[in-house]
This record gives C-alpha cells, structure tokens and sequence, in this order.
C-alpha cells in the first residue's frame, strides 16, 4: 500500500518537473526564436506585435531558407517548406520578419510556438471589426480608422549637422614667381605681366567661421504610414511571388490559414486567403493567394 503511494507520488512529482522543464524550454524557444515579440489584445483575441520570425518548427527541425528565386521555386514545386527574406536580404528579417510559402505555414510540424496558431480569414475579419466599432462615419471612414489604427507609424529620424556662417577669408601674401629674381634694373625696362611688378599679391586664405549655424534634416527611415494605436504594427513586409522577384511591394501581405476553395492554381492546389492591407494604410482584403507565393505570418493566441 505505501509502496504504490510512494510510486504514485514518484510519478507525480516527475510529470511536475517536466511540466517545468517544458515550460523553460517554451520560454527560451519564444524568446530565441522571435526577437521577443510580445502580445497585445484587442477585443477578444491577442495577437503577436511582429510577424513570424522564427527558423525552425515546434519541434526544433530547420526550415530551409530560400537564398534565390531558383532555391523558392524548386521547395514549392516540389512541396518543400522554405522561408526567405525581402529581396533575399538578411536585414529586412528583424524588421518585417520571414516570408514563408505556404508548405512551411502548413507543415505538421507547425510553425506558430505553442501556444499560438496562424490566424484564419475569420479571425482576421473579427480584428477588422472589432475595430471598426471605434469609428464614426460610413463604413470606408470605420475601416480607413481600424486599418491606420493597426499599421506603423512613419519612423523620421533627424540628422543634425552645423554650418559655417558669418566668417571670412584670411588674406595671404604670395610672392610672384614670375618676378622675384629680377633685378631692378630689368624691372624699370620690363613691367611683370603677373604681378604688375608688385612682386606679389594677397589671394584669398584659409575661411575662418565666425559662427555656426544648426540644420536640422528630418527624413523617414521606415515605419508606414499608419497611427499604430493599437500597437499591432503591422509593416509592409511585401511577398514572394512564383518564378522572379516579389510582388505587393510595401504592402503588407500575411497568410491566413483558410482555405480558398473558389480558386485553384495550373496544377491543381487550392490557394489559401492572404490578408492585405493597402500601400496607404487606408483599406484591407482578404484575397486568394497562390500556395507556390511566400507571405508574413501573424500569430495569434489558441
Ligand atoms: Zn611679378
């Protein structure tokens, strides 16, 4: 009897600490795998701040990444996961995250972190919404609000830089070299066609400032062109389009999970929804996308 206690206890206390052990990893693999990207709520759904940036499924195994137009379209014809950056660029990855194509978002493996799940076309539309309830006017001003609302701001950044003003020249004395080595005599007969026998003259010296003047150049350096007040950020992360190149430049285009069953590309996949959100930040749709495309992924919490 005490024995079978103390073997219950046992197992008890082991499912305790791996249930702690499981938890550490969670944390370290959020943190690690997307630059500490954090939620916000609106309404009754809460959303990560950042699109998906991460390089690996739940269970750790690599997605590869797509380095050229060749590497994307050879993973999606033969059905690979791949993930690539904006223009193939490393750097547009901490900002806009990963352009993932659409066997990578539905690998069984999964992509979203525990806990979290790709959104789906309905819960993207209960964002847009839940958000329009916040604004007055027709229902182009209630979107126009809840789009700005959930889009960057325009980061400027001011570059200060002073400028010279109210000074003057220094004069400086130049002997001529045309005339310096006559003798006098020469000098009464001949006139310097130089100097004009001023065996030299003053030319303008070095500038010396009085003052300096402040300029101040304010330039935008990237953001978009929304008011972000509900802190979704959402950037336009552009997407890659099938055979050359990307395609919505500056728009921001994020795969939704659902099924677009309307639609079916030349060998017969269905294509899934994307979300976008138009270059002025002013409107949204929720159109088909071609699977063999790579979009942003915006996670959402189970
Ligand atoms: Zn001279």
């Amino acid at each position: 009897m005490l024995k079978r206690l103390t073997m219950k206890l046992n197992y008890f206390q082991t499912t305790i600490k791996l249930i702690v052990f499981y938890s550490i990893c969670q944390f370290f693999y959020i943190i690690s795998n997307n630059s500490f990207a954090q939620d916000i709520t609106i309404g009754s759904q809460i959303w990560m701040t950042k699109n998906l940036n991460v390089t690996t499924f739940r269970n750790g195994d690599v997605i590869p990444e797509a380095k050229t137009n060749q590497e994307w379209n050879n993973a999606s014809a033969n059905g690979k996961p791949a993930y690539c950056y904006y223009n193939f660029d490393p750097q547009n990855g901490e900002k806009f995250g990963k352009l993932y194509n659409w066997v990578a978002v539905n690998d069984p493996r999964g992509l979203a972190p525990i806990g979290y799940h790709v959104a789906s076309k309905e819960e993207f539309e209960i964002l847009i919404s839940t958000l329009k309830g916040n604004y007055a006017g027709y229902d182009y001003d209630k979107t126009e609000g809840a789009c700005k609302s959930l889009c960057s701001e325009p980061i400027f950044e001011t570059k200060i830089s002073y400028v010279d003003v109210g000074g003057y020249y220094d004069k400086k004395w130049v002997e001529c070299a045309n005339c310096k080595n006559w003798n006098n005599e020469y000098r009464r007969k001949v006139a310097c066609h130089v100097c004009k026998d001023e065996r030299g003259k003053y030319i303008q010296g070095k500038y010396i400032p009085k003052s300096k003047k402040k300029i101040e150049e304010k330039k935008e350096i990237g953001g978009w062109c929304g008011n972000n007040t509900t802190g979704f950020s959402a950037l336009p992360g552009s997407s890659k389009a099938w055979g050359e190149g990307f395609y919505n430049p500056f728009q921001c285009d994020i795969w939704t999970s659902s099924e677009a069953p309307e639609s079916k590309d030349y060998y017969g996949n269905t294509y899934r929804y994307s979300w976008k959100i138009s270059l002025s930040c002013t409107g949204y749709s929720i159109r088909p996308m071609n699977v063999e495309y790579g979009c942003s992924v915006r996670c959402i919490k189970d």
